[in-house]
């Protein structure tokens, strides 16, 4: 009996979490996923102006430094009455290097004077696979999770702005969630499970 070897994609970050998740839903359909520090491939510059454009940046930047398939995300929180910032800075809202509890001081002190109910926000995540470096039509999967930005932080699971994101379906911060239910839920979740659905369906 022969064993056909597992088609071998890098994933376009090294963040072990996401590398297992990942893995573990596209092994069974005889897939592979790396991270990009196998390659000793460093981070690519983040100059787009959205999340798909950084996400496909991220993504050529691995394939051509692997001469393997990519998979990148790119991902953040938008919040309504800041105009959809902090967006695709929301890592470095505080400023280059910032650490999460100062984007969430930020955060606080920027919706200081702004009532419940003009709270609301949204993580967005943007997950692309690129067959090559110049595919020119990558597959693009787009999860939206839908929230409210608290006045404190609630919760110690989850990272970044968690425990801020007051998810109205459960009743509680995000942080406040187990980590299979905010996979479940999230931005990621929803965006990942495409991505898979999409590279593991039968071709017509
Ligand atoms: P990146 O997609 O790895 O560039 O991350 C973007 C930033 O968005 C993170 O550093 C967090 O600040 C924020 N972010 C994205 N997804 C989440 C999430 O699930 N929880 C909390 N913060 C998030």
């Amino acid at each position: 009996m022969t064993h056909a070897k597992p088609t071998r994609i890098v994933l376009a970050s090294n963040n072990p979490g996401k590398l297992r998740e990942i893995d573990q839903l596209l092994a069974g359909a005889g897939m592979h996923v790396e991270p990009q520090r196998s390659f000793d491939i460093g981070e690519a510059e983040e100059t787009g102006l959205s999340f798909v454009e950084n996400a496909i940046l991220k993504a050529r930047h691995a394939a051509a430094g692997s001469g393997l398939p990519a998979i990148a995300d790119d991902s953040g929180i938008e919040v309504d009455a800041l105009d959809g910032a902090p967006g695709i800075y929301s890592a470095r809202y505080a400023g280059p290097g910032a650490d999460d509890a100062a984007n969430i001081d930020r955060l606080l002190m920027d919706l200081r004077d702004v009532p419940e109910a003009e709270r609301t926000a949204r993580y967005q995540c943007v997950m692309v696979y690129l067959r090559h470096p110049v595919d020119p039509t990558p597959l693009v999967c787009v999860g939206t999770w839908e929230g409210r930005i608290l006045r404190e932080p609630r919760g110690s699971n989850g990272f970044g702005y968690d425990p801020l994101f007051y998810v109205p379906t459960h009743g509680c911060s995000a942080a406040e969630l187990d980590p299979d239910t905010k996979n479940a839920l999230s931005h990621r979740g929803q965006a990942l499970r495409e991505l898979v659905a999409r590279l593991t369906a039968p071709r017509a």
